[in-house]
């Protein structure tokens, strides 16, 4: 379980500049990360080797100023369901106010710590006159500046005795994130049902006080994983207003939030354009693809009707061909767990490193077998290539006239990588450089 630290406090007390100052220099890094969004009020810290993810609940509460008690009772809410410690903040500049009070009546009912932080005590003086706050009866006040920094280390000494582990670095990290497209009717909210209806684990979510809500993770038959939109579960029901702008919105955002699209086909309706286009999307982006053809019990069918499939499927995706295909019915529940375990792999196989050595024993003798065509009467030698520690496989292939390779060849040499080392369901990305 991850370390949670949630920030609650009224309007313009600085919670979102303590929240940056505290996620700022770990941002950095995952903003890099696939699925790492900007919009967002959650992100991880550390203090001295201690790992935890800050929550400021204010950005997650939308209203006016005369909703104050409903967006007291929501950060409140979320501060006590979420975190192992409550930041309350306060503003040392203006002093206690009615609506810190009220605050602390919510906050003193809880059984989570909490710790009075008294912002905006930059100068000696307003240190000095934080002892008011002792009234919200929540024991010591901390005097810190989120401006400068000022107080916030001793601060969070005491905050991190306060966790029950030394928490992860990333508490996700290694887990898929998944995106499930496909054009409406396809049965796309019938099988996140299925998936996580019946066994459903959620270990962090704040329900119905925003949609992009901090990552909500499932485990379904056996697999964790990070669904990147949920909010085809929630708003079900809500049709009609610009739905075909909204939609595609999502499922834009959704993508690109993810590593894996599975997406859905409708076995009834066959390929369809929209259909392609949400696949090339996903390959430009890329991200891994699993395609999941569904209602597979509707259809009239053979033995060969599924290799008919695929082939059509190949054929009209060239020169796209390593894409995974599983028929599969969610009304039947037919084929979900294997299309769960195709997406594993799929996942798999995009965070895949190979290692130097073993990628240029592999790769040498086909280039030897079948190397570079001359150009202009020039020979084009390729001397070794390196995996780059990139989120998707990307490749670089050091030769003495890299402007010379065409696509061809680039694509000989996509496909012997991906005989040696496999990677079904994921783009690869090669370049050439000079050596
Ligand atoms: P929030 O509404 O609680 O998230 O508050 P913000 O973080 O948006 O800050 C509200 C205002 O207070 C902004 O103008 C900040 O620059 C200012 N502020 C935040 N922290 C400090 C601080 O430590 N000292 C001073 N003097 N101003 C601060
Ligand atoms: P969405 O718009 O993609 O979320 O699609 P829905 O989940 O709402 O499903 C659309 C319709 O297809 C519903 O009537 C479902 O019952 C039906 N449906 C979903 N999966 C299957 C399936 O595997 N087989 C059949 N025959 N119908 C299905």
């Amino acid at each position: 379980m991850a370390n949670i630290v949630a920030i609650v406090g009224r309007p313009n007390v600085g919670k979102s500049t303590l929240f940056n100052r505290l996620v700022e220099q770990r941002q950095a890094i995952m903003d890099n990360q696939p699925g790492v969004t900007r919009d967002r009020h959650y992100g991880y810290a550390d203090w001295t080797d201690k790992y935890f993810t800050v929550i400021d609940t204010g950005g997650y509460v939308v209203g006016s100023d005369d909703v104050f008690e409903e967006s007291i009772r929501e950060q409140v809410q979320i501060a006590i369901d979420e975190a192992s410690v409550v930041l309350f903040m306060v503003d040392a500049m203006s002093g206690l106010t009615d609506l810190d009070k009220d605050f602390a009546n919510v906050l003193r009912r809880s059984k989570k710590p909490v710790f009075v932080v008294a912002n905006k005590s930059e100068t000696v003086m307003r240190q000095n006159s934080v002892g008011e706050f002792y009234a919200l009866g929540l024991g010591d006040p901390y005097p810190i500046s989120s401006l400068t920094g000022t107080g916030t280390g001793d601060l969070l000494d005491e905050v991190v005795k306060h966790f029950p582990t030394p928490g992860v670095e990333d508490p996700n990290a290694g887990i898929p994130r998944i995106a499930i497209l496909g054009r409406p009717n396809v049965g796309k909210s019938s099988f996140l049902n299925v998936l996580i209806g019946e066994e459903r684990s959620i270990v962090t979510d704040i329900a119905g006080t925003t949609r992009d809500s901090i990552d909500t993770r499932y485990k379904a038959f056996g697999k964790d994983f990070i669904l990147t939109d949920t909010a085809g579960i929630r708003r079900k029901a809500k049709v009609k207003d610009n739905i075909e702008f909204y939609s595609v919105m999502r499922s834009l955002k959704a993508l690109e939030e993810s590593d894996v699209v599975l997406v859905m086909l409708d076995a009834t309706r066959g390929l369809e354009a929209q259909d392609m286009n949400i696949i090339g999307q996903a390959v430009r982006a890329k991200k891994g693809v699993v395609l999941m053809v569904n209602k597979w019990d509707a259809i009239e069918k053979d033995s060969k009707t599924a290799d008919q499939w695929k082939k059509e499927i190949v054929q009209r995706m060239a020169p796209i061909d390593y894409l995974p295909i599983v028929f599969a019915s969610v009304l039947e529940k037919q084929r979900i767990f294997q299309v769960m375990e195709k997406v594993m792999e799929v996942y798999e196989n995009k965070s895949k490193k190979i290692p130097t050595s073993k990628l240029n024993d592999a790769m040498q003798p086909e280039i030897n077998a079948y190397p570079p065509p001359a150009t202009k009467g020039k020979m084009i030698r390729i001397k070794y290539m390196i995996q780059l520690p990139t989120p998707s496989p990307t490749f670089v292939f050091f030769c003495n006239l890299p402007q010379y390779i065409k696509e061809p060849y680039s694509r000989y040499l996509e496909n012997k990588l991906r005989e040696h080392f496999g990677f079904d369901g994921v783009p690869i990305t090669l370049f050439f450089r000079q050596k």
